[in-house]
């Protein structure tokens, strides 16, 4: 597993969110160290900012120039709860190298993790929200469709609906977006009927579950959607859109996953890509507010793909927000009629 960060990423701080703070980067890096001493291979590397014309694959050249602008002022604010600093503008365009560089090492047969910060997934293509300034696996995923990757899937576990990634890709016939997360809750959106639109429809997947749901309600979710709708999509990279804040001792997340429900999401999805002769996988962090559970869920993340065995999920049928979903999606997928 290629791990890519910048020390720099320590240097964003954002004044309206205390939580989404610089020790993440070191406490997420420590996780990786912590799966290389149990025995998976790190290879640590450095990363460049990605240009702006990268970020502007996604983002509006006037939405950057405001960000650029507010962090070269050295204070502003994007939402009520999404601060910058002087240091803003390079974390973001550092976390969308980071990105970058793990398709690049995916696609050439190398598993890679993006280590940086702040989160991505609820920026949208003019919107900074969710503790988000630009959104990283938007820009991987459009960083590997110019790489001539025909189709791309994004998983996000993060315990918050990645409404940017969403509504970036929400009538793109390229990009399958597939999201876990609780609901209701922040930012509001990722319900069930949410499919995508145009070349689009179908392609947006959303399985919304309540708080306290845990491994359990996750592996239905896995066994009776993702795992049958990404093999039917077949896509040339899967990306992982990776929080760590639907772990039970999160802060902000009210969700049960233990550290070891990582690994085996992380096994699971490796299992597949394998399965569907796809390249390695790549990781984007996003949220996850606890340190220590940053810590070991992303090792656990590491060591699921170096060492895992694929959990042996069978969807049985059951819970009603995977029955939910499977329902309103069987119009578009044949593998869940
Ligand atoms: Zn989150």
């Amino acid at each position: 597993m290629r791990v890519y960060s910048d020390p720099a990423s320590e240097l964003h701080v954002n004044g309206l969110a205390g939580v989404e703070a610089p020790e993440r980067l070191p406490a997420a890096l420590a996780g990786a160290g912590k799966a290389e001493r149990e025995g998976a291979p790190v290879e640590w590397c450095t990363c460049g900012p990605a240009d702006e014309e990268v970020l502007a694959r996604v983002h509006a050249p006037a939405y950057l120039g405001h960000l650029k602008r507010l962090s070269a002022q050295g204070a502003g604010f994007l939402s009520m709860d999404t601060g910058v600093n002087e240091h803003s503008w390079e974390a973001a365009c550092l976390a969308g190298g980071a990105a970058c560089s793990a398709v690049e090492s995916a696609l050439s047969g190398e598993a890679a993790f993006a280590i940086a910060r702040p989160p991505g997934h609820h920026a949208g293509t003019a919107t900074g929200m969710g503790f988000c300034l630009t959104n990283h696996v938007a820009v991987a995923a459009k960083h590997a469709l110019s790489r001539g990757a025909g189709r791309v899937a994004v998983l996000d576990w993060d315990v918050h609906h990645g409404n940017g990634t969403q509504d970036i890709f929400y009538e793109s016939g390229e990009v399958l977006y597939l999201s876990a997360h609780q609901s209701p809750f922040y930012p509001g959106t990722g319900w069930t009927d949410e499919v995508g639109e145009g070349e689009g429809a179908g392609l947006t997947v959303n399985v919304p579950l309540p708080a306290g749901s845990g491994e359990e309600v996750y592996a239905a979710a896995f066994a009776g959607v993702f795992l049958p709708v990404l093999r039917e999509f077949d896509p040339a990279l899967i990306l992982i859109s990776a929080g760590y804040d639907a772990h039970r001792n999160d802060p902000l997340g009210g969700m049960s996953l233990e550290d070891a429900s990582f690994g085996r999401f992380a096994a699971a999805l490796a299992a597949l890509a394998r399965e569907i002769e796809a390249p390695q996988l790549a990781f984007v962090l996003e949220g996850g507010y606890n340190l220590a559970a940053l810590t070991e869920g992303l090792a656990a993340t590491i060591l699921g793909v170096e060492q895992g065995q694929s959990p042996a999920w069978e969807y049985a049928g059951g819970g009603r927000p995977v029955e939910t979903a499977r329902k309103t999606l069987a119009p578009f997928w044949e593998s869940l009629r």
